[in-house]
């Protein structure tokens, strides 16, 4: 059979694993962690740090295709694997989402309207930015941002000292503070021949700058921006040739669609497909790598709730477990740190709680 590489260990690879095994693929994890997630459902584990080339050339050996569950994977490293085996998506989707800067401008180039953001490379310019966004503001840096962390907002000019110091002077961009009524996501799959799928967008609310929970139907003020939403996702899409799932974070205004950020993969505001659509985004994200065909995106039931397990939540898994309704997902993670995804739970056609009769 074919194998699959997936360069990252964290809980999407391991879903993404568990799809690619269920089309009879076998999985090699590449990722330099002691703990792999991925790594406990795969036939082979790589743990070698990221500019390993020899490591590297033996793993783009041993696969037919190469993806990537982790948007920090050195772009060095992917243009390296390239040169020895596919990578789908490419290096251009994973260069422009690892900075915010570039992804801001890359969509502005293509229509899309973030939040009036400026460049902060350093400290005199956050005072610059502030005259330029106002405040209240985020100020968040340019890379390695994930589930809130490297951000610290500003309910005046007077915070801009506290907010450089709370970035660890990281080079960063100040964004204007949107006020929304909802935020979502418009997550894609595009195929080897460029057919793209949307599944319905669900509205996401954030706790703490983490994903607490997803849910579906979206309410009017979404629906009535999705068109929007999907057709720059599309675009940006296209623009990148880009093969596999991509996500785009967007706030729903009085005003319309504001672009968040993007994901190159794999999203968890997707999570809710595994049970809740007719092909989850992990097996289609599989099939669009593979170069097979895309399956539907269409939504089986309604209500959809997708919650994450962050902390000490997992803690309710056999109480989850005694709800007939509730599709438990462990991730098996080893430690149980404050803040960390260990697990979500979905209901699709009964609301939370409410078992079947
Ligand atoms: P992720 O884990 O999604 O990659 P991240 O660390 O990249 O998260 P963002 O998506 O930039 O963080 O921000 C996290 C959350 O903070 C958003 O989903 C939203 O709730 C809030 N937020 C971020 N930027 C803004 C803004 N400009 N205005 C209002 N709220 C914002
Ligand atoms: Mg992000
Ligand atoms: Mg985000």
């Amino acid at each position: 059979g074919s194998t699959i590489g997936i360069l990252g260990g964290g809980q999407l690879g391991r879903m993404l694993g568990q799809a690619a095994a269920q089309l009879g693929y076998r999985v090699h994890i590449y990722a330099p962690d002691r703990e792999s997630v991925a790594a406990d459902v795969a036939a082979h584990h790589t743990r070698a740090a990221w500019d390993d080339d020899p490591r590297l050339a033996a793993f783009a050996a041993a696969c037919d295709v190469v993806t990537f569950e982790f948007e920090n994977v050195p772009v060095d490293t992917v243009r390296f694997l390239s040169g020895h085996v596919a990578v789908r998506p490419g290096a251009a989707a994973l260069e422009i989402a690892q900075d915010r800067l570039a992804e801001k401008r890359f969509v502005v180039g293509l229509g899309g309207r973030p939040a009036p953001f400026a460049a902060v490379p350093d400290r005199p310019a956050l005072d610059t930015a502030l005259g330029e966004v106002g405040a209240p503001a985020i100020l968040k840096t340019v890379r390695m941002g994930y589930d809130g962390k490297g951000q610290a907002r500003l309910a005046t000019a007077a915070d801009a000292d506290a907010a450089w110091d709370a970035i660890d002077r990281h080079a960063a961009v100040l964004e204007g503070f949107v006020t929304f009524t909802h935020e979502f996501s418009a997550i894609l799959v595009r195929g080897i021949d460029g057919e793209v799928r949307f599944w319905d967008s669900p509205v996401n609310v954030h706790a703490n700058g983490i994903l607490a929970s997803s849910s579906l139907p979206p309410p009017r003020e979404v629906l009535g921006q999705q068109e929007e939403a999907r057709g720059l996702m599309a675009r940006i899409a296209a623009e990148l040739d880009y093969v596999g799932v991509l996500t785009g974070e967007f706030f729903a205004t009085a005003d319309g669609p504001v672009f968040n950020e993007m994901a190159p993969r794999v999203h968890n505001s997707g999570h809710w497909t595994i049970e809740g659509a007719v092909t989850s985004q992990f097996e289609n994200h599989i099939r669009a790598v593979a170069g097979l065909p895309l399956g539907s995106t269409a939504t089986t039931a309604l209500p959809v709730t997708m919650r994450n397990l962050i902390g000490a939540e997992i803690a309710t898994v056999p109480a989850l477990l005694a709800d007939d309704a509730a599709h438990v997902h462990h991730y098996g993670k080893a430690a149980v740190r404050d803040g960390r995804k260990l697990g979500h739970v979905t209901w699709v056609g009964f609301g939370v709680g409410n078992t079947p009769a």
